[in-house]
């Protein structure tokens, strides 16, 4: 077994370095939303822009009563009072409307806010992700193109379509690439030195509060004389011990350790699958990420000539298998669970002039169904179905609203229903923290219950959560939750100014 303090040295080469024996803060996840957050920590400090003027005749009116102090230092919710959008969250609206102020009414006024870089009012921080930076970005098929417009994708000064202008590249119907989201957001953390927090590669195991006294003697040594900002020698004191692996080149996996005054949880949706829970799942053959379907067109393990691939799901990741399958010429059952003209579906949601390429999935998921052959060669719906057991045999048992059985021959299943978070690394998985406390923290349904203009769990001090986490499933709203988050840690770490 390593000893505490070999453990403990792996990441702790950054706090040696810089005089920290103990961080203030720690962030797990590096996608949007821990991004945005090292950039707020690292001293990126927004002011309101004198000469602008902001559409909200009332907004207007309260930036200019505080020009000189940054909006980071500025009472959140009284800024955001009355503001109405997209998101549930007031300081998300406010964020994004400083960011893009008429960007719902179809505009393209630039933003409100000018960057100052004070570098003294940075806290030092880590930034631990198992992909490069740009989180779920890294995972979704590269050649997907974004529900939201391109220019919503983009963080705080360094828009997201200069960039593409930079990289000789344009938008698809107003839209862009995963993999061009992906590229900008690393590109991002180099062009605003965030590099030297983001440690990629690394998977955090287990965060736990520990007592300062319960450390082992040489930490707590470390700890007395470190720069902590919060004072460290309060009795009672507790501190967020952060454990994990570091993948190294090699493959293998080195443990660490980390002591923490802070954690934000930003870790996200897309690494825990949806499973349908029935017989056979587990097979080889069903898989429940799209991306193996682009590996079996790439090996040729799947072709035009093979057995149907079963795609399972209603959603957008479901349709976009069904487009990947449809371009390669490859057969496709489609089995969904609700209605095609279930108000609750996707495709009955977005318009069709912006998704044309939805809108032909659902076009697709009514005309051609089992029952009566439609215009389009290689796919069959199956609405109101559900999956019974996959069989070794690569037969897959189905079952109708009636309660009829089905047996298709299949070359490979996409089980896309949507995925969950995945928090195994907290206590109980985390449930502590959700809203309804005795059930799972889910997205939509049941996210991480914060406070609204700190982004502070209620449940637990000192830890704080980002993004989906919290409820906040877009890029551009999941910026607001790093505002909060930021301007609760500078004013914790004493660090507004008088
Ligand atoms: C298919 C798809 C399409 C989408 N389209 C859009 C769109 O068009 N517009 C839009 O605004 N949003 C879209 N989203 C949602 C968007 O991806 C999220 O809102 C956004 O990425 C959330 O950012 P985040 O930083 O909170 O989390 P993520 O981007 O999910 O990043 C979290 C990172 O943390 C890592 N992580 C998790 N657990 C650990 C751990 N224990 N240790 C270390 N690292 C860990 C994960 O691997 C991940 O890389 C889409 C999502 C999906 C899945």
């Amino acid at each position: 077994m390593l000893s505490d303090r070999k453990m403990y040295s792996i990441l702790n080469r950054h706090q040696k370095k810089s005089g920290f024996k103990l961080l203030p803060v720690v962030i797990i996840g590096n996608g949007p939303s821990g991004i945005c957050l090292s950039y707020l920590l690292s001293g990126y400090t927004p002011y309101f822009k004198r000469e602008s003027l902001h559409p909200h005749p009332i907004l207007q009116k309260k930036l200019e009563e505080a020009p000189d102090v940054s909006i980071l230092d500025q009472d959140l919710e009284y800024l955001s009072e009355g503001l109405e959008g997209r998101s549930h969250s007031p300081v998300s609206l406010l964020f994004d409307t400083l960011l893009r102020p008429d960007t719902d009414f179809g505009g393209t006024a630039e933003s409100v806010l000018t960057w100052w870089h004070e570098t003294d009012r940075a806290i030092p921080h880590l930034v631990l992700g198992r992909n490069p930076p740009g989180g779920a970005w890294h995972s979704i098929e590269g050649s997907m193109v974004t529900l939201s417009r391109g220019e919503w994708m983009g963080l705080p000064d360094l828009q997201f379509k200069d960039w593409l202008r930079q990289k000789k590249r344009g938008l698809r119907n107003n839209r862009a690439t995963a993999e061009d989201i992906a590229q900008y957001y690393q590109h991002y953390v180099m062009k605003k030195g965030l590099q030297k927090n983001f440690r990629c590669g690394t998977v955090v195991t287990s965060v736990r509060k520990v007592s300062a006294e319960g450390i082992s003697n040489h930490m707590q040594e470390d700890l007395q004389k470190s720069d902590s900002l919060w004072n460290f020698t309060e009795e009672g004191m507790e501190v967020f011990q952060v454990d994990g692996f570091v993948k190294t080149v090699q493959g293998d996996k080195e443990p660490f350790s980390i002591y923490a005054e802070n954690v934000v949880l930003a870790t996200g949706t897309y690494d825990s699958p949806t499973w349908l829970g029935v017989k056979g799942e587990n097979l080889s053959y069903v898989h429940h990420q799209l991306s193996a379907l682009e590996e079996a067109v790439k090996n040729n393990s799947i072709g035009i000539t093979s057995d149907p691939v079963l795609i399972v799901g209603a959603g957008l990741t479901a349709a976009d298998a069904i487009l990947f399958a449809h371009h390669c010429n490859i057969p496709v059952i489609h089995v969904f669970r609700r209605r095609v003209s279930d108000p609750g579906l996707i495709f009955n949601q977005l318009p069709k002039m912006m998704y044309p390429e939805y809108h032909k999935v659902h076009q697709m998921m009514k005309e051609q169904s089992a029952a009566c052959a439609g215009p389009y060669e290689c796919y069959i719906s199956l609405p109101e179905h559900r999956v019974l057991s996959f069989g070794k045999d690569k037969k897959c048992i189905f079952q109708d609203k009636n309660g009829y059985q089905k047996a298709y021959k299949i070359s490979m299943a996409l089980v896309l229903t949507g995925s969950n978070p995945n928090l195994s690394f907290l206590p109980n998985n985390g449930i502590y923290l959700a809203m309804d406390s005795d059930q799972p923290v889910n997205p939509k349904r049941n996210p991480i219950d914060v406070d609204p203009f700190t982004y502070e769990c209620t449940q637990e001090k000192g830890l704080y959560a980002l993004g989906p986490l919290a409820g906040d499933n877009f890029v551009r709203f999941v910026q607001g939750g790093a505002l909060a988050a930021a301007s609760s840690l500078l004013k914790k770490a004493n660090k507004n100014p008088p």
